[in-house]
């Protein structure tokens, strides 16, 4: 057993002073005032400083580790010109040795950040690369093959039968390994590509093994005009009417999602992962987290690289906010306490990790500790605040995930920072005229 420690706690019951946590193998199993837990317990280990801040886990509720590969390449295009142009070719090129790559310093950059639970929207091919890269790097992870059977380029598209095979050895393969930290999700990419067929038999195998259903909706009008001559009506009321809209629903996007729509999402259950850096950068528009919250549906965020080019859930969390203040001219229109939710607790929840997410006894041992020796905390005013406002990746000084510790002092324990990076610029470079 060991002790987390620091100045402040932001817990499940509010933000706490002097505070530790006992930790037992995976699980907080206690925790409370520093000098009330020293003198409960002997600990072997004692991480922290006084000057510390105890927070959860980010969760970055949607990102593509595959798609990494395409920084810095990709910049000023909308949606479909990126999709077609750059990320498909770029996925059907890939090999095993470049999916490992990408999913290497995709985890490694999460976890410096902050991060302890990924939900990563993996490739047509490959998958096994990213779930053997959470598991040799320590992080929690939801982790789903793209699965594409309409209007597709060579090398992505698959028949029916072979997307939703391949799906079902990968879930029997991975779904609830690892001790629970590998996780699989049905993944068709968006409807656009996606048969009806493909989307029924997703509904079945979301049903058979309980798992959550993931899909990209109404992110770009492009799209929209091309889904409603497909159905005649909302991707939405499509989505709903073959049954996937339910508890185990999470939508990312939902830009240009209308009221009634978003009324029905919220009457399922489903939760929606928003990502802004993305809709910002492809030019998607501004969706409506204030009416989802209102309407009670669990907003969550993504980072969505390679859509976006970092991992920030800071960033993340901070342009969620300016962006509806923004939008709205309305100062109070997202508040920086919602946004701490959607990248940490709504997350959890969106990918179905029901214990974690928050700092309370009992949980799973995901959190990490922030130094207000940083800048970006200096002067300490508002916690809250100053995290979604001023901090940054390097305000994280540790990170623990599953009651293990994966960052000590920013020193990374489960793999070699500068061995990892070396080895991918060799693999992926080369790819740079892409
Ligand atoms: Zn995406």
């Amino acid at each position: 057993m060991y002790e987390v420690w620091g100045g402040w706690a932001i817990t499940a019951h509010g933000i706490k002073k002097n505070y530790s946590l006992a930790i037992e193998k995976d699980k907080i199993v206690d925790m409370g005032p520093t000098r009330e837990l020293r003198e409960a317990y002997s600990f072997d280990d004692s991480i922290g400083k006084e000057r510390n801040i105890l927070c959860p886990g980010f969760v970055d509720a949607h990102m593509h580790s595959f798609q990494l590969a395409t920084k810095g390449l990709t910049a000023d295009q909308s949606l479909l010109e990126w999709l077609k142009k750059y990320i498909w070719k770029w996925e059907a090129d890939l090999d095993k040795e470049k999916a490992r790559a990408c999913a290497e310093v995709s985890f490694v950059q999460m976890i410096r950040s902050g991060v302890t639970s990924i939900s990563d929207y993996s490739s047509v091919h490959h998958v096994d690369e990213a779930f053997g890269a959470a598991k040799r790097l320590g992080v929690r992870a939801l982790i789903g093959k793209t699965m594409m059977d309409r209007n597709s380029p060579p090398g992505l598209e698959q028949d029916t039968d072979v997307c939703l095979k391949e799906s079902e050895a990968l879930i029997r393969k991975w779904h609830g390994k690892h001790g629970g930290m590998l996780n699989y999700s049905v993944t068709p990419r968006f409807s656009i590509t996606s048969t009806d067929a493909l989307l029924r038999g997703s509904k079945k195998l979301c049903d058979k093994y309980k798992l959550i259903f993931r899909t990209h909706t109404e992110e770009n009008l492009s799209e929209i005009k091309e889904e409603k001559k497909m159905y005649g009506q909302s991707v939405i009321r499509h989505l709903d009417r073959l049954g996937l809209l339910n508890e185990r629903a999470h939508l990312t996007h939902c830009v240009w999602t209308k009221p009634a729509e978003l009324k029905l999402i919220a009457e399922r259950g489903a939760s929606i992962s928003h990502c802004p850096g993305s809709n910002m950068m492809l030019a998607s528009g501004f969706a409506d987290t204030p009416r989802m919250l209102k309407y009670g549906i669990n907003v969550c965020l993504g980072s969505d690289v390679a859509a976006y080019y970092n991992f920030s859930m800071f960033e993340q969390a901070r342009l969620a906010c300016l962006m509806q203040k923004a939008r709205l001219h309305d100062p109070h229109a997202m508040d920086h306490e919602k946004a701490f939710k959607m990248a940490t607790i709504n997350g959890a929840r969106a990918l179905g990790f029901k214990d974690t997410g928050e700092l309370k006894a009992g949980n799973k041992a995901d959190v990490i500790t922030l130094s207000t020796h940083h800048l970006a905390f200096s002067p300490l005013n508002d916690i809250i605040s100053q995290i979604v406002y001023s901090a940054f990746p390097s305000s994280v000084n540790n990170v623990i995930c599953n009651g293990k510790v994966l960052m000590r002092e920013r020193k990374l324990l489960v793999a070699n920072v500068y061995d990892i990076v070396d080895e991918a610029q060799e693999i992926l470079e080369i790819h740079r005229g892409i």
